[in-house]
């Protein structure tokens, strides 16, 4: 069976990274591994250049554009993390980046965005479809449209995270690992890291990690087809897509063992975590992982367990509020 990518693609985007990536830390808390029996590792993505894996899986593609396209440029469609990713990787390549977003994005991402010289083209999310904007603007000017995770090379550069944190995990104790987790959206992520980690550690389980109301993928896996649903009621945005991807989808079924679910509360209680402990500023989305290892939606006492905390962008007064709640157990 052969699958969109394989581990040398993620050897190649790694080469391709080197040196222009942050090699993030990978941390480890005495606390979480007191509640939890497990030992765990925390690849701290949100410590990624613009905040997120993302900047991965957009550089290794942009940076395989044809001198056609470096000149024409890319267009990505986007409110998150995607966005800023594209937007920073085609200035560091020196080619012009077009990012169509909804009018009510928050405007420091709008701004974010533009700071990095990214065009930014504004849509209503009410009446107008942002998919047939952004074709309509890449065939007008020939650019070429980067999708968030429906990609080989996206998903080859998101799989250079599993990659450093194998290794990491060895410098630091010269152990494997038992279970990786991380979490899911379109899938572009674990994907990547699962293709890197059944390579490097064949015994080494797989498991992803959804919002409760947006579990599409752990429905597309039990169902041997991509369910879409509605789009999902959860402070997790970047996980909010409504369905996974016709590449992303036959990694996941030949790699990724079960996906499990958390609720919100549970994801703030992660955040409070990080905050608290670890003094790490983690986005909703980006405590996914972490908070299915805390609530035992999945089973990890006794385990080495890499956790990739995906990214840190969140809106300083929604966090201030989000750390306001309720204190973890
Ligand atoms: C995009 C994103 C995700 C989801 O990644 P997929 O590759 O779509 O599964 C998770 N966390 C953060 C912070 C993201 O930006």
């Amino acid at each position: 069976m052969s699958l969109p990518i394989s581990s040398h693609d993620v050897l190649a985007a790694a080469e391709r990274l080197r040196g222009v990536a942050h090699r993030t830390p990978v941390l480890t808390s005495r606390t979480a591994d007191a509640r939890t029996g497990a030992r765990l590792f925390f690849k701290c993505e949100n410590l990624q250049r613009m905040g997120a894996f993302k900047f991965r899986g957009a550089y290794n593609t942009l940076a395989q554009f044809t001198p056609e396209q470096r000149a024409r440029g890319a267009l990505a469609y986007s409110s998150g993390n995607h966005a800023q990713a594209v937007a920073l990787s085609a200035r560091l390549l020196g080619m012009p980046a077009l990012i169509v977003m909804p009018g009510d994005a928050p405007p420091l991402k709008i701004r974010a965005t533009r700071e990095y010289g990214a065009e930014v083209v504004l849509y209503d999310r009410y009446t107008e479809d942002r998919e047939a904007i952004a074709r309509r603007i890449a065939s007008e000017r020939g650019m070429t449209v980067v999708p968030p995770f429906n990609h080989a090379h996206v998903m080859a550069g998101q799989g250079t995270a599993a990659l450093e944190l194998v290794e990491q995990v060895r410098e630091i104790d010269g152990g494997g690992l038992d279970l990786l987790l991380a979490c899911v959206g379109g899938g572009g992520l674990i994907s990547g890291c699962a293709v890197m980690a059944r390579h490097l550690l064949p015994d080494c389980r797989i498991v992803g990690v959804e919002p409760e109301a947006g579990n599409d993928v752990q429905q597309s896996l039990r169902r041997g087809e991509i369910v879409t649903i509605h789009v999902p009621r959860t402070i997790a945005d970047g996980a909010q897509t409504q369905h996974t991807g016709d590449l992303t989808f036959p990694v996941m079924q030949a790699l990724v063992a079960e996906i499990v679910t958390v609720r919100d509360d549970d994801l703030v209680a992660a955040m409070r975590f990080f905050a608290e402990r670890m003094k790490l500023v983690v986005e909703p989305t980006g405590a996914l992982a972490a908070a299915a290892a805390f609530t035992g939606a999945v089973g990890v006492r006794g385990l080495r367990v890499g956790i990739v905390i995906s990214g840190g962008n969140v809106d300083l007064a929604r966090y201030a509020e989000f750390l306001a709640g309720t204190p973890m157990g």
